[in-house]
């Protein structure tokens, strides 16, 4: 007689078997509960219509998840950064729209908070950063404010090979925005947009980088372009152009030059776009193990499960999603400030591995399963379509991370050839 295969509702990394903390192991399954109760039946329709999942997010304020990093100082949960890491990839194995857009949304507050303590600052910046991170705080953790974060401008500034094209010009009591931000997750349903732009100088530097809040309904903020992608559909990635926008000083969620040093010896901070796509990839496996029993919801119970070369197919799925989630997890228990060559070689291996493997093993459970599991009536081809998205999504892109993991394995910083 068949037995349920209760190992699906397990967790992505049992917390006996990985030494997860107490937080680290209510969170994920506070994470797994949202995604299976709510997000799971909802994720269809954010992708069938391309629309942003804002009632997800009402359930992320409700659960005091829109704070998850806000410090528990200023009324958050306070989680630090691999608590949250592994609590994105729960969501994202439910919904990767969620998930991909709640990461722009708590970088926001991973990077003023756990992240910026690490950094240095003089007392003054640390005074000052305080007191203006607790203003984005209390929008997020009291009104359900939502964090946007526009970087890409369809230049090299993104890769971080150019200062930001978009600028901050000093004026009365604040700064006047001018640029273009292309692929702006959560445009027109953000309440702020967390702007990367440079100082306006004679000559612009990536050191005169500039992190600021602008409110989306500020004068000169507009939306256009249209969206209609492959996949990350709910994402909502439109184009936001800023002509002239006033912010004041109280906006910048980090002093000036803070973040070029955060961009250089906190290189983990680039690693937050893979949680999503890492639940993407336990999801596809999940799928494939549910539909060979015959137990997919919404499909008949036809078992597969006999044949040998879906035995074979089953176990290098295993295997791949098994080295994934290892490498995965070492990278994210080791972020901090200067890591090691070692670490950070390990951090573009785990980018690299989790955005590839995870569009191979969707690619892998719709051959393995067959021709009626990539209906759009089950979750498994917008699984597919999703992650073929996170190998292109700077700074790390998948070949950026291959090009750097060569150089860097074979030069020393600093070395150069006669
Ligand atoms: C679903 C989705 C959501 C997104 N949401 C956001 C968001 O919220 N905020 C945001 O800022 N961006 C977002 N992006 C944009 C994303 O991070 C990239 O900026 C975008 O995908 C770049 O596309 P492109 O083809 O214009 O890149 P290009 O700049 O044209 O680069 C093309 C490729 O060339 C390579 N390349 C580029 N520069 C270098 C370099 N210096 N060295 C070596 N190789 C290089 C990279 O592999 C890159 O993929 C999103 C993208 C997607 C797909």
């Amino acid at each position: 007689m068949a037995t349920a295969n209760t190992q699906l509702d397990a967790p992505m990394y049992d917390p006996k078997a990985w030494r997860l903390t107490k937080k680290q192991a209510d969170l994920t399954a506070k994470a797994r509960k949202l995604g299976q109760e709510k997000f799971a039946e909802r994720a269809d329709k954010w992708d069938r219509d391309a629309i942003f999942p804002m009632e997800n997010y009402k359930d992320l304020h409700k659960s005091k998840l829109l704070g998850i990093c806000v410090p528990s100082g200023n009324g958050g949960i306070g989680a630090d950064y691999m608590t949250y890491m592994l609590t994105a990839a729960e969501i994202g194995r439910y919904c990767g729209t969620t998930s991909l857009t709640w990461n722009m949304h708590v970088s926001s507050c991973l990077w003023t908070g756990d992240l910026a303590d690490d950094l240095q600052m003089t007392a003054s910046q640390r005074k000052t950063h305080n007191r203006r991170r607790a203003i984005h705080y209390k929008r997020i953790v009291k009104d359900g404010a939502i964090y946007a974060q526009p970087f890409s401008e369809g230049g090299a500034a993104a890769a971080g090979a150019a200062p930001f094209g978009t600028t901050a010009t000093k004026t009365d009591g604040g700064w006047l925005i001018n640029g273009k931000k292309i692929f702006a997750s959560l445009a027109g349903s953000a309440d702020y947009y967390g702007v990367l732009c440079t100082e306006k100088k004679q000559n612009l530097s990536r050191r005169d980088t500039m992190y600021v809040a602008v409110p989306s309904d500020a004068e000169g903020v507009t939306v256009v372009g249209d969206w209609d992608p492959l996949g990350m559909r709910g994402t909502v990635s439109r184009n936001l152009l800023f002509d002239n926008v006033f912010v004041s000083n109280d906006e910048q969620l980090m002093p000036k030059g803070i973040y070029f040093a955060a961009a250089t010896s906190w290189p983990h901070m680039f690693l937050t776009l893979t949680p999503t796509y890492i639940g993407i990839a336990q999801a596809a496996y999940d799928f494939t193990v549910l539909y060979l029993r015959g137990e997919a919801p919404g499909t008949p119970p036809v078992k597969r499960r006999m044949y040998p070369t879906k035995q074979l197919a089953v176990a290098n799925m295993h295997m791949m999603l098994e080295q994934t989630k290892s490498v995965w997890f070492q990278a994210i228990a080791e972020a901090g400030p200067n890591p090691s060559k070692e670490q950070v070689l390990r951090a573009y291996t785990a980018q690299y591995s989790v955005m590839e493997n995870s569009n191979e093993l969707c690619r892998m459970a719709i051959r393995t399963c067959g021709g009626q599991s990539m209906l759009k009536s089950l979750p498994l081809e917008r699984l597919y379509r999703d992650s073929r998205c996170g190998a292109l999504m700077l700074p790390w892109t998948a070949e950026i991370c291959q090009d750097r993991l060569g150089r860097e394995a074979l030069y020393n910083r600093g070395e150069e050839d006669e």
